[in-house]
């Protein structure tokens, strides 16, 4: 075990009490222990965790630890640190804990009585153990709160009555000594303290009086190992690290902290110039740019000393509870950082090996990267043209873009169904009754078979037309000769017209036969009352027409058969008679009698049951159709008549 005396030996030896600022004074010598204990390498962390792993987080907070117990604490702290650090840069954990015993014996049992309660452990070692300030707050807050996160005044008072004692065993007593008017400056108005406002009453700045040397020692700390390429104006080291001051008042005059701290001054230098404080140190460029950019920026750019935490947490922030659940914490990056200037940079293997494991981490994600950036870029070359470099990535995509044709087509399918179903439905609901609905087809039906059999019998009928057109011609050119034949030579011509074949149309009543010209040019030649019947008006009534015709021709047979007979011999006369009176009566008597006397030859229309308009439309045609049967066997008897 080492000297009691040994760590108060090493540090008068650092010449700290040559430090004319108290503050600094305080914060240099606790410093100063903190590193000769190994504890700068211990997190906060770490330390609720050795608590945690002796038991410490279910003990009353006044109980009291023996010194036997306190130095297991101890030991768990540095050992554990120990196996965190590389092989190379072990610490001398039995030396540490002897030192560290020994201080803490001399801050918190100065009279012997081998004993410290759990509440004293805490706030020592998590004061003056490494990690950050918000961290340790946060933490000491949780000890002198209540479970609403309130704080418990009395245990603050408590709190500063024994965080105090660290200044007073570095003999900073008469500066940072406990007084109840310190306790009170700290939070004097406030009935209730929040987390928040505990945080933001402890690192504000400045911070309370008596408490300004924890903040300062963590500012120690983190500015270490900054190195400024400037000369000291004092001293001339060009090794210039830690804080770095600068005169306000005299040109370019500055000086390195241990000279500062001290008070030296120089040439026309006071110490009662005003000095500016820096922890880092710029390029006369950059200084510039930072000025400019500060110049120019309106809004302050100034960063909350602390993150905000819930006002009312919704369980008490009892820390020591909390780490239970919680993995053993390594140092981290801002420990690292704050190490880094706790130590020689070169010659830090725990920075080191921080180091190795953050750029191990940062290697991760730049390889993750990496990647993202090529397939990025594939995806660019894919979209301007197909490289067979990038077969791979376009058959994925491929599979992929497949893939989604299917999922749209099955979603198509689905809506068409659906489109379906709603017209089925629209179908159902818009249909008419059942009864006329299934009517409709029939009935569409059948009139399209009228029309088509009314088309065939319009074309019949214009065949007959064609028929009874020529028989016609036939009836004018008898006429004709009978004229120019006079009474002298009755018989000579005659033969040799009736020797004319008979045109073949009029034989034939096939329904399939079209004339090969039109009625109008046929009736070339056909004069009066003939031409008259077939002359083809715009929408005329064929039926009318045909009547007329009819009407036309037994006029001019009568008007023949009265010639022939007014110089024709007596021996015809009683056939002549009974046929032309025949005649006569055909075309005296209404076409009605006429019609119904004689069977009609086509049936198959009968067969048919027509609407009346059509029906009786059809009839009429086909009754045409007889007469003009009817009228060619009568011109053919007439013919016969007139070769005899
Ligand atoms: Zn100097
Ligand atoms: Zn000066």
């Amino acid at each position: 075990m080492a000297d009691r005396r040994q760590l108060y030996v090493e540090m008068r030896a650092q010449d700290l009490d040559s430090i004319r600022l108290s503050t600094y004074r305080t914060a240099c010598k606790l410093r100063f222990v903190q590193k000769k204990c190994n504890l700068h390498l211990v997190d906060i962390w770490n330390v609720i965790e050795a608590f945690r792993e002796n038991g410490l987080n279910t003990m009353h907070l006044s109980a009291e630890l023996a010194v036997a117990r306190l130095e297991v604490v101890l030991s768990t702290i540095l050992y554990q640190l120990n196996k965190r650090m590389p092989t190379t840069h072990q610490i001398s954990v039995e030396q540490s804990i002897s030192l560290l015993l020994n201080f803490l014996l001399a801050a918190y049992d100065p009279e012997g009585h081998g004993k410290i309660s759990v509440f004293v452990m805490k706030i020592a070692l998590a004061t003056i153990c490494g990690g950050k300030i918000l961290d340790k707050l946060r933490y000491i807050f949780s000890q002198i709160s209540d479970p609403a996160g309130i704080m418990v005044p009395s245990q603050f008072d408590q709190f500063l009555r024994e965080v105090l004692k660290l200044p007073m065993a570095v003999f900073e007593g008469p500066s940072f000594g406990y007084t109840e008017q310190a306790a009170r400056s700290c939070f004097a108005q406030q009935k209730k303290v929040s987390l928040n406002t505990f945080l933001d009453t402890l690192m504000s700045d400045p911070s309370p009086q008596c408490l300004v040397w924890l903040p300062l020692m963590h500012r120690l700390a983190n500015v270490e190992n900054v190195f400024h390429p400037v000369e000291c104006s004092y001293c001339h080291t060009e090794s210039m690290m830690g804080f770095r001051y600068r005169c306000q008042q005299c040109h370019n005059y500055q000086l390195c902290q241990d000279c500062f701290w001290r008070g030296h001054a120089s040439g026309s230098h006071s110490n009662q110039h005003q000095m500016k404080e820096y922890t880092s140190w710029k390029s006369p460029a950059k200084k510039l740019s930072h000025v400019l950019s500060k110049s120019l920026s309106c809004a302050s750019s100034r960063e909350p000393l602390h993150p905000m935490f819930p006002e009312t947490p919704e369980k008490p922030l009892n820390l020591a509870h909390i780490v239970d659940t919680w993995p053993p914490r390594p140092v981290n990056l801002a420990n690292d950082y704050s190490f880094s200037h706790s130590m020689p940079t070169s010659g830090n293997p725990y920075s080191t090996k921080n180091l190795l494991e953050s750029s191990n981490h940062q290697d991760e994600e730049h390889s993750l990267i990496a990647r993202y950036a090529a397939r990025l870029a594939a995806d660019a070359a894919a979209q301007e043209q197909r490289d067979p470099t990038d077969l791979l990535y376009s058959l994925d995509t491929n599979k992929q873009q497949r893939q989604l044709i299917a999922e749209l087509e099955s979603k198509n399918r689905e809506i068409l169904q659906e489109i379906q179903r709603l017209r089925l439905q629209h179908e159902e609901a818009s249909q008419p009754p059942p009864d006329k609905g299934q009517q409709n087809p029939t009935l569409l039906a059948e009139l399209r078979h009228l029309r088509q059999r009314k088309d065939e019998l319009e074309q019949r009928m214009s065949t007959l037309q064609e028929s009874r057109r020529e028989l016609m011609v036939q009836l004018e050119q008898l006429m004709m000769l009978l004229k120019t034949q006079g009474p002298g030579s009755p018989r000579s011509s005659p033969s040799h017209t009736v020797n004319r074949p008979i045109p073949t149309p009029i034989h034939s009543d096939s329904a399939g036969t079209t004339p090969t010209h039109t009625p109008q040019d046929s009736l070339m030649g056909v004069g009066g009352d003939v031409q008259e019947a077939f002359a083809q008006g715009p929408r005329r009534n064929l039926r009318n027409d045909l009547l007329i015709a009819a009407d036309s021709i037994t006029n001019t047979m009568s008007s023949l058969v009265k010639e022939l007979n007014s110089e024709g011999g007596s021996e015809t006369d009683s056939l002549l008679d009974s046929d032309f009176g025949r005649c006569d009566l055909m075309a005296s008597t209404s076409s009605d009698h006429f019609f119904t006397y004689k069977p009609r030859p086509v049936s198959t229309a009968e067969e048919e049951s027509y609407e009346n308009n059509l029906e009786r439309q059809l009839e009429d045609e086909l009754k045409l159709e007889e007469l003009v049967k009817h009228r060619q066997e009568t011109d053919e008897t007439c013919m016969l008549t007139l070769q005899q």
